[in-house]
C-alpha cells in the first residue's frame, strides 16, 4: 500500500463543487463529481476537499440550496458519487478518516453548509445532517436569518437567542464552526461564548483589502487565540480593491500578513474557485457579490491560479518568496487537519 504520510497534504477548505454536481444531476449528468472534478482535484494535488452542500445564497438556477429537503438531496447525490468512485474517494467524518485517507491514497470529501437559514430553530435537521456527514457549519452567508446576521446586513445586531442555542448544539456535536461571511457583532458574540477553536474557511485580511468579507487584525488575533484557522480566499475582490493589483504576489501578501501577525499555524487555503461556475452563470455570482460592495466586472482574476489544478503554481511562488518546506506543508493542509481533528468529537 502506498502511503503519503511524509508528503504534503493539501486541504481545500471551501468549494461549491457539490452544488455544481447537483445542478448537473438535475440536468441529466449524473457523474460530474467523479468524472469532471475528481481529475482536476488530483491534478492540483488536493487530498481533502470541503464541499458546500447548502446555504443562504443563490448560485445555480434550479438548485434550491436554501431549502432543508434539497440539502438532503444534495448530500445524497454526493454520497452516491462517492460510492460509485470505486474507492477513489471517501467521506471524512471522524479523526481516523484523515489517516485512512492518507493510507489509501484517496481524496477525502467533507460536507459544509454556508449559512444555516434552512435549519432555523429546528435543530433535529442539524443533527440529521450531522448523521449524514455534515461537519462544518456557517451560521450565515451575507444576509441574516433566525440565528445571526451576515456581513452584508446594515445595522447588524449579533446572535439571536436561537443563535446562542445553535452554537451550543454545534459545540456538542463536535462540528466545525465557521465565521466567514458573518457580521462583526455576531463574530464577537461567538468569540465570547464559544470554547472550541473556530475557523474562517475563506476570508482574507481587511487591512490589505478593505471589504466586509475580510478580517480585521483583532478578528485574526481572536481566531488565533482560540487555536482556530483562517483559509485564504483566491477571489479577486477579496485580494485587492484595485483589479490591477490582483495577482499571486498580492495573494501571498495576505499569507505573509497573517503569519507575521499571529504565526504560520493559523493560516491555510479556502480558495473558493469559481472558474466552473463562471463559465455558466456569471450573472448569478454578480447578484450575491453586490450585497457586499463588489462590482463583479471590476474584479481582477488570478491568472495563474484560477482553478484547483493550478495549485502547484502557488507552492512554487511560496518557495520563491522564501517559505520553508515545513511552513508550506502547514499552510497547504497540515494546519487545517490539526484544527479539524481538535474539534471533532470522535
Ligand atoms: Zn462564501
Amino acid at each position: 500500500m502506498k502511503g503519503r504520510s511524509d508528503e504534503m497534504q493539501i486541504v481545500d477548505a471551501h468549494s461549491d463543487y457539490a452544488l455544481k454536481t447537483f445542478y448537473d444531476y438535475l440536468n441529466g449528468r449524473k457523474n460530474s463529481l467523479i468524472a469532471h472534478h475528481l481529475p482536476e482535484l488530483k491534478k492540483g494535488g488536493v487530498n481533502i476537499e470541503v464541499l458546500t452542500v447548502g446555504g443562504d445564497f443563490d448560485l445555480y438556477p434550479g438548485v434550491k440550496n436554501r431549502d432543508p429537503l434539497t440539502v438532503f438531496q444534495i448530500i445524497d447525490t454526493q454520497l452516491q458519487e462517492i460510492a460509485r468512485s470505486q474507492g477513489e474517494c471517501i467521506l471524512i467524518r471522524k479523526r481516523s478518516d484523515f489517516e485512512v485517507n492518507t493510507q489509501l491514497d484517496t481524496i477525502g470529501f467533507m460536507f459544509a453548509i454556508e449559512g444555516a437559514g434552512m435549519i432555523g430553530n429546528d435543530f433535529s435537521i442539524l443533527r440529521n445532517y450531522y448523521r449524514l456527514g455534515l461537519r462544518c457549519v456557517m451560521l450565515t452567508h451575507n444576509e441574516n436569518n433566525l440565528l445571526a446576521d451576515g456581513c452584508g446586513v446594515k445595522n447588524p445586531q449579533g446572535l439571536t437567542e436561537y443563535g446562542y442555542k445553535f452554537i451550543d448544539e454545534v459545540d456538542e456535536l463536535g462540528m466545525v464552526l465557521d465565521v466567514s461571511h458573518i457580521s462583526e457583532p455576531s463574530f464577537w458574540d461567538i468569540i465570547n461564548n464559544y470554547s472550541d477553536p473556530i475557523i474562517a474557511s475563506h476570508s482574507n485580511v481587511r487591512n490589505l483589502c478593505d471589504n466586509v468579507r475580510n478580517l480585521t487584525d483583532e478578528q485574526i488575533k481572536a481566531i488565533a487565540e482560540k487555536k482556530g484557522i483562517i483559509g485564504i480566499n483566491f477571489y479577486g475582490g477579496f485580494i485587492d480593491k484595485d483589479m490591477n493589483n490582483v495577482n499571486l504576489e498580492r495573494l501571498i501578501d495576505h499569507i505573509d500578513y497573517i503569519r507575521d501577525l499571529v504565526g504560520i499555524s493559523y493560516v491555510g487555503i479556502g480558495p473558493d474557485f469559481l472558474n466552473y461556475v463562471e463559465k455558466d452563470f456569471s450573472k448569478e455570482i454578480s447578484k450575491s457579490t453586490l450585497s457586499i460592495g463588489i462590482e463583479p466586472e471590476k474584479v481582477g482574476h488570478l491568472e495563474d491560479l484560477r482553478e484547483v489544478s493550478s495549485l502547484p503554481n502557488l507552492i512554487k511562488r511560496l518557495r520563491a518568496r522564501g517559505y520553508s518546506r515545513d511552513d508550506i506543508r502547514r499552510f497547504m493542509g497540515k494546519n487545517f487537519i490539526q484544527v479539524y481533528k481538535a474539534i471533532f468529537n470522535e
